[in-house]
């Protein structure tokens, strides 16, 4: 699948549900109205829609959410696209996850063939966590990342650079993921859905300033690794370790954007910064045959726009696309 812009789409990331059993603070409202469960599409139909994918030229899969851990016999769905990397067609089935659930299912998704994890961790603080997601326990996640690591998983950590409340942190996390040999990606904050009276512009730290602090106890020395993600990575000499940067506001990445994003109820997202969607659900439902899907699939892929427009300052405070991050998944 080629876009308008020229750009190859090989990368899929399917939110297979809007749930979680957090609420952090720049993600959710507290108190937010999830979709009604006839909405979202069976496990059966993820899967369908994944592989259908997948024959058309993705080659990495990346579970997300909401929480994925979190879906219903969710491992089934992880099984049913196992079969993609058994035979080849698949390089890469992965998740995104805050890791309160990984105790439990790490190992099977080590043996269903995932490799790598990304597990969202914004301070290694119990209290500051708790105040972060509102309602997670730091142990349950440490425990989680224990288990990935028995497993044999590669964990990255993903942390949400938050000013005021993360912001001293960066080196402990720094000297913590590398300590156990985990690489550790900062994120922007970014202005995505309504948080309930949480203020983006008091949240926002951009990276340039985070780099600049941290560069003052670590050398960082510019790094030509690459994931097939927008991160910048940087080695950090003192730990030999990779630290990240994920910078949408302070630096576009979009010219090399190869992902679409499949949100649970299957509707298609060609950018996450954008409105525009496509629904694959009623070609998905229209025929027990693909060839609708297939259609609806690449009409989609020629409206991928060429980036997203996000900007926080004190003019633009109101978020950018109205759907929260828990929808595509990030
Ligand atoms: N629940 C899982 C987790 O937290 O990893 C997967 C879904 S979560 C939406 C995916 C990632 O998006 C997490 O790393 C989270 O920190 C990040 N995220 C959520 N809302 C965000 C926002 N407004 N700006 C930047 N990152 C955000
Ligand atoms: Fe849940 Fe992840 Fe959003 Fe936190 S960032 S509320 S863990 S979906």
């Amino acid at each position: 699948m080629i876009d308008p812009f020229g750009r190859h789409i090989t990368y899929l990331r399917v939110s297979v549900t809007d749930r979680c059993d957090f609420r952090c603070v720049y993600c959710m409202a507290e108190d937010m109205t999830f979709l009604p469960k006839a909405d979202v599409l069976s496990l059966e139909e993820l899967e369908r829609l994944c592989s259908a994918f997948v024959r058309r030229g993705v080659r990495k899969l990346r579970m997300t959410g909401g929480e994925p851990l979190v879906r219903k016999n969710v491992m089934s769905l992880f099984r049913g696209l196992g079969r993609h990397l058994d035979n080849g067609a698949l390089d890469e089935l992965t998740l995104t996850t805050n890791g309160s659930q990984l105790a439990r299912y790490a190992r099977e998704l080590a043996g269903i063939g995932v490799r790598r994890v990304n597990v969202s961790l914004d301070t290694l603080d119990r209290e500051k966590f708790r105040e972060i997601t509102r309602w997670g326990d730091l142990d349950q996640v440490m425990r989680g990342l224990d288990a990935a690591q028995q497993a044999g998983l590669h964990v990255k950590i993903n942390t949400v650079a938050l000013r005021g409340v993360n912001d001293s942190e960066f080196d402990d996390l720094i000297r913590f993921s590398h300590g156990r040999g985990m690489d550790l990606v900062l994120i922007e904050v970014m202005p995505m859905g309504e948080i309930g009276g949480e203020n983006r512009l008091e949240q926002y730290l951009p990276l340039s300033l985070a780099r600049t602090e941290i560069a003052r106890h670590f050398t960082l020395t510019e790094s030509d690794y690459r994931t097939g993600g927008p991160a910048r990575y940087f080695t950090v000499e003192e730990t030999g370790g990779r630290l990240g940067f994920i910078t949408p506001l302070t630096h576009n990445f979009c010219e090399s954007c190869n992902r679409v994003r499949l949100t649970c109820t299957g509707t298609l997202y060609m950018c996450l910064g954008q409105e525009d969607a496509a629904d694959l659900r009623a070609p998905l439902r229209a025929s027990e045959s693909d060839d609708l899907l297939d259609q609806a699939i690449d009409e989609a892929i020629a409206r991928k726009p060429k980036g997203h427009d996000f900007v926080i300052d004190r003019r633009h405070t109101a978020p950018a696309v109205r759907r929260h991050m828990s929808v595509t998944g990030g």
